[in-house]
């Protein structure tokens, strides 16, 4: 499995749960999982329909993705297609006729074809080893995004009762998760839910003043990076696309009342690298997977915390650092409560209060925020610090600011009392009503303005005694009922402390932007690199993508192009050693890249780090590498040096001819004197491939394949395209001496 994780997508280890979620794929069983945007999902299945006989079907309601996914596996050397409803008929035809001749490894579809009865009898004539069925929340009317054409995969899964399914969703509550499995029928499924951390994103809340001005600030110091900022109205995407423009930024706005040739333009343009700032509604990102957004910016309130989770989720899905900054004032609020006092429903109303005043909650928070996040998710993962210090999880703004001491003993006293009083049934807002007095109706109703906690507190706000109360909770003395409505109880600690009147000191934040600010900047960049190299880099991988007609991040992803500019890697064998370069895309492109690295090198006097460096450790992931990863090109090399041919190599070593010849291209690109010829179908095949190649060029292999007709493989034409480019070098070698 290593060896195809290397070879196919040029990664080095597995990111949390994949190895294992694999495992269980290959042994046929059923599995649902559940992981955070950016978790690394589709792997789970794409490295699985490498290993498996057959054809892997891959269910995706996202239409405007299956181009984008289906490019980025071709340029790593994976056989896939699509079928969808942007296909003319002659292409559908001929997808059809390659899955069926089983050429295909991956095959993407959305749901609606299989409600078309021509296309279920087309896939009964293929051999399916394998259905994953993306985004499978969609399956269920619970969740947020249910699709009728789903329901139809109940059928698929009847049709196909060997095969195992694996279904994947990043958003799934209890009730969703039950429902996927049962309409998918799936059997007695392994499920794995992911931990809803996002590390590498960073959590920050500003107050609303000069907002504007901040932004360009943020923007400027990120001058390049791509940034998604969220507006409330489509006027407003306009306008701040339109001055953002003015002042020297490419930014380009999106929403749901643009033409949707307008749109798509821009959200190409983003994706594209073209344009690095959108201006968008919430209606901007359901189609777009760009794992290298460096920034999302909230201008306006989000309705709900779970809206929140998913679009600042859009940052960073490749693991790097990036920044999600929502600006925020008590008039947002007020203006949203307007919009929420039009609605009519008397249940949708509560129901839409509830989510925003969790969200003003979040704002609010002089406690850790992502901590809050998770715990509002069900993921207790990280909890807060106990009796002990405080959660500090390194990467929010409140964790990140200096903190000041307070003597907090006769308010905790207080609150923890009134929790008491009140009978452990209420929120941190109606604790800090009967506190200070209120005459609510509901306080009066209740008769709490007759217990001895009634108005006990006056030289503290309403919000000042929930920000305790928060604290509180952090440090366990009160525990927090994560239901529906967040009613607070008292620890066994809280009532030793309340018994002892132990004295408490409490810590909160000293609320000074610019402190922050510096904090936030520290903490950025994980792996240092040459900046100067990188933006080379990636103006040759702009280059390379636009000529290709595939978005930047399908070429290399900013990961692997910051570790290039980390190791200096200069030839071949160094370059492979990169994460995220795999045998593929270094037979594709490692000259082109080296060349450029070669000379910035050369310029600056800079030395190839790579084997220093990477002997002990991995570059980014800081995982260990054994002798054994890095030698997987080395046994199939010294297979064939002793005259294997390639099936022999292939059941060897248990790995597809497709990978064995994948090796053999990595080996020859490097520089490895690999004797091809025994490997060469007859002459009168190796000229005819060959002349293929003269007319059509030796970038891409599926034109060469189409002029040559049926009766050609893939492996032999790549096998002459390594034969010939060993054959150029060693002449223009003999030419140079
Ligand atoms: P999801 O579908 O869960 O949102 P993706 O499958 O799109 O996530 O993966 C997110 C990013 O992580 C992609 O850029 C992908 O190439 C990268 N990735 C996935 N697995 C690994 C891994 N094992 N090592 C390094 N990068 C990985
Ligand atoms: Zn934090």
């Amino acid at each position: 499995m290593r060896d195809l994780l290397k070879t196919y997508f040029g990664y080095d280890a597995f990111r949390p749960l994949q190895e294992e979620i694999i495992e269980g794929v290959l042994g046929k069983q059923d599995t649902l999982v559940i992981m955070p945007t950016g978790g690394g999902k589709s792997l789970c299945y794409q490295l699985p329909a490498l290993r498996l006989d057959g054809l892997t079907l891959v269910i995706s309601p996202l239409i405007a993705l299956m181009k984008d996914q289906v490019d980025g596996l071709r340029t790593n050397g994976v056989p896939a297609e699509f079928i969808n409803g942007s296909l003319t008929y002659a292409e559908i035809s001929r997808v059809q006729a390659q899955a069926q001749s089983g050429a295909l490894k991956i095959l993407y579809l959305a749901p609606e074809r299989l409600a078309l009865a021509d296309f279920r009898s087309f896939l009964g004539t293929l051999k399916v080893s394998l259905v994953a069925v993306d985004e499978a929340h969609c399956i269920s009317e619970w969740g947020h995004d249910f699709r009728p054409d789903y329901r139809t995969l109940g059928n698929l899964r009847q049709s196909l009762p060997d095969v195992p399914f694996i279904a994947l969703t990043a958003t799934a509550t209890n009730r969703v998760r039950g429902d996927i499995v049962t309409q998918l029928g799936l059997n007695r499924p392994k499920q794995f839910i992911a931990s809803f951390d996002r590390p590498n994103l960073q959590y920050e809340v500003r107050p609303k003043r000069r907002a504007y001005e901040q932004l360009v600030r943020l923007l400027r110091e990120r001058r390049g990076e791509s940034a998604i900022i969220y507006c409330l109205s489509r006027k407003d995407t306009e306008e701040l696309s339109d001055r953002l423009g003015d002042e020297g930024f490419q930014a380009l706005p999106y929403h749901a009342g643009m033409d949707a040739g307008t749109r798509r333009l821009n959200q190409e343009r983003f994706i594209r690298d073209e344009a690095n700032i959108i201006a968008a509604t919430i209606a901007f990102g359901m189609g777009i997977d760009k794992p290298d957004v460096r920034l999302v910016v909230h201008q306006e309130l989000p309705k709900s915390l779970e809206a929140y989770y998913q679009q600042t989720g859009r940052a960073g899905r490749d693991g790097l650092p990036s920044d999600c900054v929502m600006f925020y004032s008590y008039g947002d609020k007020i203006k949203q409560d307007f919009f929420i006092d039009q609605i009519e429903d008397r249940k949708e109303k509560q129901n839409a209060q509830r989510k925003l005043d969790q969200v003003i909650e979040y704002c609010q928070l002089q406690t850790c925020r992502r901590q809050y996040l998770l715990n509002y998710f069900g993921d207790d993962s990280i909890v807060g610090g106990g009796d002990g210090e405080p959660h500090d999880c390194g990467g929010c703004d409140v964790c990140l600011a200096e903190r000041e001491d307070f003597d907090a003993t006769i308010i905790a006293q207080k609150i923890l009392s009134a929790v008491i009083r009140t009978g452990e049934r209420f929120g941190a807002g109606h604790i800090a009503q009967v506190l200070r007095g209120s005459k609510a109706e509901r306080v009066l109703r209740l008769g709490h303005d007759k217990l001895s906690v009634y108005d006990i507190v006056d030289d503290l706000s309403d919000n000042d005694i929930r920000d305790i109360s928060r604290l509180l909770v952090d440090r366990g003395f009160l525990y927090q009922n994560s239901e529906e409505y967040a009613t607070l109880g008292v620890t066994e600690a809280g009532r030793t402390m309340l018994k002892e009147r132990e004295r408490l000191i409490l810590a909160r934040p000293r609320r000074s932007e610019i402190e922050v600010e510096e904090a936030v900047g520290r903490r950025r960049s994980t792996l240092e690199f040459d900046h100067g190299l990188f933006e080379k880099l990636r103006s040759l991988r702009r280059g390379i993508a636009s000529s290709d007609g595939v978005p930047p991040y399908v070429v290399f992803g900013d990961a692997t192009l910051q570790q290039m500019a980390h190791f200096f890697p200069q030839n071949l064998n160094s370059l492979s050693r990169i994460s995220g370069v795999g045998a593929v895309k270094l037979n594709r492109y490692g000259d082109e890249f080296l060349a450029v690295i070669c000379e910035y090198a050369r310029e600056k006097g800079l030395e190839d780090r790579t084997e220093f460096s990477m002997n002990s450790r991995s570059a980014i992931s800081g995982e260990r590498r054994s002798g054994e990863r890095t030698t997987t090109y080395e046994k199939t090399n010294a297979l064939i040096q002793q005259g294997y041919s390639i099936e022999q190599a292939s059941q060897e070593r248990d790995l597809s001819v497709n990978t064995i010849v994948a090796h053999i291209e990595m080996l020859v690109q490097r520089g490895d004197a690999l004797d091809l010829r025994p490997l060469l179908p007859k002459d009168d095949r190796v000229e005819r491939i060959q002349n293929a190649f003269d007319e059509v060029g030796y970038t891409r292999l599926a034109p060469v394949k189409e002029l040559l007709g049926e009766g050609f493989s893939y492996e032999e034409i790549r096998l002459v395209r390594a034969y010939v480019s060993q054959r150029t070098r060693e002449i223009s070698a003999n030419g140079d001496k």
